[in-house]
């Protein structure tokens, strides 16, 4: 499996230390080669500097670097500035969504849903960026169900998207009925299984609820067994996402992207588990 493609998701560091570790973090994760490093955008475009300064730093490694970009709240005509201003970096890759507001901010902004995005770029673009959209095999939260969701997720690819990552899930058959369908559906675009490594329990119980990924009950009673026993939780973890990654890759999956909260360790651990 030394063939397996892979990516590595950032967000922007907060604090002095949190660059410093970013830094660190990046040279460890550039070892494994992978295929690109992404950089999360905060909502309403709260991170954009931040966001473009990680993408700069990560990509001194020479590893293609997309930064995430939301059209939630925000005009066209600030996106097409921003857009042209990652072009004039030489930016190549994006990551385009929707995004989300924080609550009682409402929609805003001019393009309602990611579709909306992918098309307004491919009109003022071209082809200029490869475009990376969103898929969520457990249904995005606030569709109303899982067709809704698919026929939705197709509208994206069709609007011009090259590729897709997907919110994370620890139940590959998920994944596979979501490519399946979509397949179905006529879309042809590569479906990347976004991976989260599981190192602390109450966190990614709490991203969890927010995101709509499901914690299988047998995965939930362990971690909460091992209550603060980080060492324990780790290696758990481990070896729950090593053998989801194994089967979403023997299933035909055609890479994987970490979602490594800027952490190295346990998503190395993973990769080299599976012989990268
Ligand atoms: P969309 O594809 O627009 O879908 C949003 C909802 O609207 C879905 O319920 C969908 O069914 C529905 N919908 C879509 N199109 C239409 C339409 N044309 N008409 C009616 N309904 C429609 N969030 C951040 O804030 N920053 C990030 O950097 C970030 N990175 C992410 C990376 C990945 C790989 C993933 C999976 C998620 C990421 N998110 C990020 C979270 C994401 O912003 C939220 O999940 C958001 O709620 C939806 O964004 P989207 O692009 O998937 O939206």
């Amino acid at each position: 499996m030394s063939s397996t493609t892979v990516s590595f998701e950032f967000f922007p560091p907060k604090t002095p230390a949190g660059q410093e570790k970013l830094l660190t973090v990046r040279d460890q994760l550039a070892a494994v080669s992978p295929e690109f490093f992404s950089v999360t955008y905060g909502a309403g475009g709260s991170t954009q500097d931040g966001t473009l300064n990680t993408v700069l730093a990560l990509r001194e490694t020479g590893i293609d670097t997309a930064p995430h970009l939301s059209c939630i709240g925000a005009s066209r005509s600030e996106l097409k500035t921003l857009l042209q201003n990652y072009k004039d970096k030489g930016i190549r890759r994006l990551v385009a969504l929707r995004g989300d507001l924080p609550s009682g901010m409402g929609m805003g902004g001019e393009l309602r849903y990611a579709n909306e995005l992918v098309a307004f770029i491919r009109q003022e673009f071209g082809d200029d960026f490869i475009l990376e959209v969103a898929a969520y095999p457990e249904s995005h939260p606030q569709a109303a169900n899982l067709d809704v969701d698919i026929k939705n997720f197709v509208r994206k690819c069709q609007a011009g998207a090259d590729s897709a990552i997907t919110q994370y899930f620890f139940n590959a058959d998920a994944y596979f009925y979501f490519v399946d369908r979509v397949r179905a559906a006529g879309v042809e675009i590569p479906i990347i299984p976004g991976i989260m490594p599981i190192t602390n329990y109450s966190k990614l119980a709490r991203f969890s609820d927010a995101c709509g990924a499901e914690i299988p009950r047998w995965i939930r009673k362990q971690l909460e067994a091992y209550g603060d026993d980080t060492d324990s939780i780790c290696q758990f973890g481990e070896e729950v996402i090593s053998r989801l990654c194994q089967q979403l890759l023997e299933g035909g999956a055609p890479g994987l992207h970490f979602y490594t909260l800027n952490q190295a360790g346990a998503s190395l651990a993973v990769v080299r588990n599976l012989g990268k």
